[in-house]
C-alpha cells in the first residue's frame, strides 16, 4: 500500500482547516493586519480547546460549502454603539479593531497589540446572558420556578466551560416565541452596552500603557495551577474608571428616550446576572468578588442608579428593591452547591430547562442521532 502524506500541510494548518475556509487558512500564517490578529486569536483558542473545536467543526461540515469562520460571529453589537456616536467620537474609535472571540472573561476587554487596540467580547456571554435572563425578566409569562433556576444553572456553567456550545443545534428546551423575541431584544442591548463600555475606555482616556497585566485568555475556573493556554496583554483599569465606562456606555450616544431606557434596564439585569455568578464563584472557592481593580456587579449596579440620568419610564425605587429577589436566588444558589456541586456544575455536557417530552424541553433528542 503506497500512503502518501501531504509534505506541505503540517498538522497544526490541518486543524486550522477544519474551522476555517481557504481564504482565512491563508490569513492565519500570514497575519497582515489587525483584523487578521484578531482571526487568528479566535482560530488559535478554538484549536486548542477541542470542545470548541468539535463544535465548529461540526458547523463547518454541515454549512454545505458556504463557511466562514469570521461571519458566524457577529459584530452588531460593536456597531450599534458606534452608530450613536457623533461623528467626532466614532472617527476616533477608527483605530480600534473588534470583535467577539472565546474568553471566560466575564466582560468585555480591551488590549494591546503591535496593530493597535483591540476590543473583544467573549462569545460565550450572549448564551450566558440569554439564560440568565430567563431566570431573571418576569417577561409577563408564568415561568416555573424550576425552568427558570435550571436556566441559571446552564448560565453558570457557560461560564464555567462546562455546557457544550452547541446551541445551534440543541437549544435545551422549548422557550415561547414571544419570550424568545423579547429576550434577543435585551440580549442586543447587553452586547451593545458592553461594547460600549470598552470603547468608553479608549474614549475617557483609561488606557495606560504602564498599566498593563498578561492573562489567559481561556483558563479553568476551577484551577489554581498553571496555565498553558494563550495570553495576551490586556489594560488594567481602577475601580473608578470602570464606573465611569460604565456610565460613558450610556450617557455618549445619542440614544432617544426609549433607547436609553432599554440599553439601562438591560444593563442592570446583565449586573444582576452578573451578580448571581459572582456569588457562584464566591460560594465555591471562597474568592471574593470585588476586590481588586474590578468592582463586584452589584456596585456597578447601583454606580448605574445613582450615576447616569435615568429616564422618565426608570422607577429607581422598584431597581432597588429588585436586588431583594437576588437574595432569594442566591439562596437557591447555597442550596445548589452544598448539595450538587459535582453532578450539576461539574460535568462537561448539556444541563435543559426541564426533563424530556414536557412543554419546556419537548422531545428527547439524542446526540449524533438527531443532531452533530
Ligand atoms: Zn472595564
Amino acid at each position: 500500500m503506497d500512503i502518501k502524506f501531504p509534505e506541505d500541510i503540517p498538522s497544526q494548518r490541518m486543524a486550522f482547516r477544519h474551522i476555517c475556509n481557504d481564504e482565512e487558512l491563508e490569513r492565519v500564517f500570514n497575519i497582515k493586519s489587525p483584523e487578521d490578529y484578531l482571526f487568528l486569536i479566535r482560530a488559535e483558542t478554538i484549536v486548542d480547546h477541542m470542545r470548541l473545536f468539535r463544535v465548529y467543526r461540526n458547523k463547518k461540515l454541515y454549512s454545505k460549502g458556504n463557511w466562514s469562520l469570521e461571519d458566524s460571529f457577529d459584530t452588531y453589537h460593536f456597531e450599534q454603539f458606534l452608530d450613536a456616536l457623533n461623528d467626532t467620537h466614532r472617527k476616533e474609535c477608527e483605530e480600534i479593531t473588534y470583535g467577539n472571540i472565546f474568553s471566560n472573561k466575564a466582560s468585555g476587554t480591551i488590549f494591546t497589540s503591535n496593530y493597535g487596540p483591540i476590543i473583544t467580547i467573549s462569545e460565550s456571554l450572549e448564551y450566558f446572558l440569554k439564560f440568565a435572563n430567563l431566570t431573571l425578566i418576569d417577561f409577563d409569562t408564568d415561568i416555573p420556578v424550576s425552568v427558570r433556576f435550571n436556566s441559571l444553572r446552564i448560565a453558570i456553567r457557560i461560564m464555567l466551560q462546562q455546557e457544550a456550545m452547541d446551541f445551534h443545534m440543541d437549544p435545551r428546551g422549548i422557550i415561547p416565541k414571544k419570550i424568545q423575541n423579547w429576550n434577543n431584544i435585551v440580549v442586543s442591548n447587553q452586547m451593545k452596552f458592553i461594547a460600549g463600555h470598552e470603547f468608553s475606555h479608549y474614549l475617557c482616556d483609561h488606557i495606560d500603557k504602564k498599566n498593563i497585566c498578561e492573562e489567559n485568555i481561556y483558563k479553568d475556573i476551577f484551577s489554581d495551577g498553571e496555565n498553558h493556554n494563550k495570553t495576551i496583554t490586556f489594560y488594567n483599569q481602577s475601580q473608578t474608571e470602570e464606573f465611569i465606562a460604565d456610565a460613558t456606555s450610556i450617557e455618549l450616544p445619542n440614544y432617544n428616550p426609549h433607547d436609553k431606557t432599554m440599553v439601562i434596564t438591560s444593563a442592570l439585569y446583565w449586573f444582576a446576572a452578573l451578580d448571581l455568578y459572582e456569588h457562584f464563584i464566591e460560594k465555591v472557592t471562597g474568592r471574593k468578588s470585588g476586590l481588586g481593580e474590578h468592582p463586584s456587579a452589584i456596585k456597578r449596579y447601583e454606580s448605574l442608579l445613582n450615576n447616569v440620568s435615568l429616564t422618565k419610564d426608570i422607577n429607581k425605587q422598584e431597581w432597588l428593591d429588585y436586588q431583594k429577589n437576588l437574595d432569594v436566588i442566591k439562596e437557591f444558589i447555597n442550596n445548589d452547591v452544598d448539595k450538587q456541586l459535582e453532578q450539576t456544575y461539574r460535568f462537561y455536557g448539556s444541563c435543559y430547562l426541564a426533563e424530556p417530552n414536557t412543554k419546556w424541553r419537548g422531545k428527547h433528542l439524542i446526540d449524533r442521532k438527531d443532531y452533530y
